[in-house]
């Protein structure tokens, strides 16, 4: 997967693409970044690249032709998907992440102040792409969250693939609590099945908590979560549990 990006900032991402499961999949070939810095097409030798805003008030906003010239240039070699991040753009989640990998060659543009020009985004941009309803001050964070969650689908990157394919959303649900040595911290002992050897009902308590989790903490993904009949008739008896006429109430009756 290639990922070019364009930033006033090139700086900004040395250490984190030199670092953890990013810095190996770009040292070992299997990611390839380029940051590349919007001055270097400026069109002038003062390398501007904003000015003031017609209509007045407000920041600076990020001049058109400057990026146009780099989207160009930078689109020569190949033709990457180019991704302007923005606040107002889709936002990102599992799924988004999923199908933008699928693009394996891809521009990303970092706004700065109060913006890129919006002709820019009508002329060479194909998506906008947002992290989160808030504002950052620029697209450079936006995208190495974008990255990291792109090289998180690159074969190879993480090790464990059926990590990923476990790790929250990606199921439809929320992960399940991890547990590690020692076995019990303060007070708190791990739950006794996962140190039971067995197999199939430490994949049962998993399943169970991570329902519990998403019932929990995000109802609304089980809305839309494809889950198999076991799982659901689980969650039927979860729901059962925590409702005020439940198992306590039913033992009752
Ligand atoms: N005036 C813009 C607005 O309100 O929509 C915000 C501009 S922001 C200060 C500067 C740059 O930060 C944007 O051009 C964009 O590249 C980036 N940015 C800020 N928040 C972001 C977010 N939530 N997702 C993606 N990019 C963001």
């Amino acid at each position: 997967m290639r990922i070019q990006i364009l930033t006033i900032f090139p700086e900004l991402f040395g250490p984190f693409l030199a670092t953890s499961l990013v810095g190996r999949a770009v040292a070992g070939g299997k990611l390839r970044v380029e940051v590349r810095d919007l001055r270097d097409f400026a069109l002038d030798r003062h390398r501007v690249v904003d000015d003031v805003p017609y209509g007045g008030g407000g920041g600076m906003v990020m001049v058109a032709p400057v990026w146009l010239r780099a989207v160009r240039e930078l689109s020569q070699e190949s033709r990457p998907w180019r991704i302007l991040l923005s606040p107002q753009g889709r936002r990102l989640d599992d799924a988004g992440v999923r199908e933008l990998a699928r693009r394996d060659d891809l521009l990303l543009l970092c706004g700065r102040y109060e913006g890129i020009d919006e002709r820019v985004r009508e002329l060479v941009v194909d998506e906008e792409v947002s992290i989160g309803d808030y504002v950052l001050s620029g697209g450079e964070l936006p995208a190495m969250v974008l990255t990291e969650a792109l090289s998180r689908e690159v074969p190879g990157v993480v090790q464990q693939r059926e990590s990923v394919e476990r790790d929250s959303f990606r199921t439809g649900l929320l992960d399940y609590p991890h547990y590690t040595r020692p076995p019990e911290v303060e007070g708190l002992r791990v739950p006794e099945v996962l140190t039971s050897g067995d197999h199939a009902a430490i994949e049962r308590w998993r399943l169970r908590a991570a329902l519990a989790a998403t019932l929990a903490k995000r109802p609304e993904l089980l809305e839309r979560a494809d889950l198999p009949p076991a799982a659901r008739a689980e969650l039927e008896r979860l729901r059962r549990e925590a409702s005020p006429g439940g198992v306590a109430g039913s033992r009752e009756n």
